[in-house]
């Protein structure tokens, strides 16, 4: 349930009428401040609020109960983007964040020669997977911790923020100056790990799982955000369609349909939908049009002997000129506001 606050009521009064309704109703209150008026989001068990009395206080424009089963990532609940910042570089504020690297760390001169590289391309962040989710037990897992630490030098080198995956709650301590925390789409549904990432302070890259529905990344995102943290930024990566020319099927909708019901920013990975080389600018082009606040793509400096996802890989060189294309369109799309 909504209630939205009439223009210009005071921080106090909106205090103590949500104070005043956890104690009546035992509900939870998310409030948001917007530059027009002030929500007041009811989340928990609302069956017996009174909308009827709650609207007869002076300072309520209006009662609206919320359909969707998820709340705190519902833009009905925030009506304004959420803009997400990392290291002064903004997630989710119209901008266009290019993410990249390789799938896998594999060493130092490897990572840190492709950061330097996407880096120039006008990347803004890192990606580099240290803790792998591989379908075959006996293929590459990552370097794991190490990867971790080649990954902070490569931060330490260049200034660039890293992003990468988690696969247990066990390594949360190893991931504490990682700083975007990506969650595969394998663990989507991974729930005590959602929790768990719910009690920290830090970006979490929620990627779509292979056969999840929109609404189920949402309850995804909700089971972080119920738990505290706000810092959610949608992916979506492809799913499983009966297509087998693509690696996965690019859901393009996706990202409208995401930013329609939700307030997080959404990034695409043009990577792992497409699974080759030749598809990733015109997904990420695509991208850019419906939407996204950013782009996750793996380079890779020697792609035919990379240690994972090669085959989808772009070289620095191809990046550069794809990068490039990139960001004049989105260039061009936003002198269309
Ligand atoms: C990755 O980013 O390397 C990865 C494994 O992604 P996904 O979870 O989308 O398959
Ligand atoms: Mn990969």
């Amino acid at each position: 349930m909504i209630i939205v606050l009439k223009p210009g009521t005071t921080t106090k009064a909106a205090g103590e009428l949500a104070e005043q309704l956890k104690e009546t109703y035992g509900v939870q209150i998310h409030t948001s401040q917007g530059t027009q008026s002030t929500l007041l989001g009811l989340i928990g068990d609302t069956h017996k609020v009174d909308a009827e009395a709650i609207s007869a206080y002076d300072i309520v424009e209006s009662v609206k109960r919320v359909q969707e089963p998820y709340k705190k990532a519902n833009r009905k609940f925030h009506p304004e983007n959420t803009v997400i910042e990392v290291c002064g570089r903004k997630i989710g504020d119209g901008s266009l964040q290019l993410i990249a690297g390789p799938c896998s760390v594999e060493s130092r001169d490897q990572i840190g020669g492709i950061a330097r590289r996407v880096q120039a391309a006008g990347a803004g962040f890192l990606r580099g997977g240290a803790f792998k989710p591989r379908t075959s037990p006996y293929a590459f897992q990552g370097l794991r911790a190490e990867g971790l630490e080649l990954l902070l030098e490569a931060k330490a080198e260049t200034g660039m923020p890293i992003v990468t995956e988690i696969m247990s709650a066990d390594h949360i301590d190893l991931f504490r100056d990682v700083d975007i925390i990506q969650v595969g789409a394998r663990n989507m549904q991974n729930f005590e790990l959602l929790k768990e990432l719910g009690k920290l302070d830090k970006p979490i890259l929620l990627k779509r799982g292979l056969a999840n529905t929109i609404e189920e990344t949402l309850m995804s995102a909700e089971y972080i955000m119920s738990g505290g943290n706000e810092k959610v930024i949608l992916c979506e990566r492809g799913i499983r369609t009966f297509e087998t020319y693509t690696r996965n099927t690019l859901d393009i909708s996706a990202v409208p349909v995401f930013k329609k019901l939700s307030h997080l920013p959404v990034v695409v990975d043009p990577s792992h939908a497409a699974g080759i080389p030749w598809l990733i600018e015109p997904l990420s082009l695509a991208a850019a049009a419906a939407g996204a606040d950013g782009l996750i793509i793996e380079v890779h400096n020697d792609p035919p002997h990379a240690l994972s996802d090669g085959a989808q890989c772009l070289t620095p060189d191809q990046f550069d000129k794809i990068a490039a294309r990139i960001l004049a369109a989105k260039k061009a799309l936003d002198s269309l506001d």
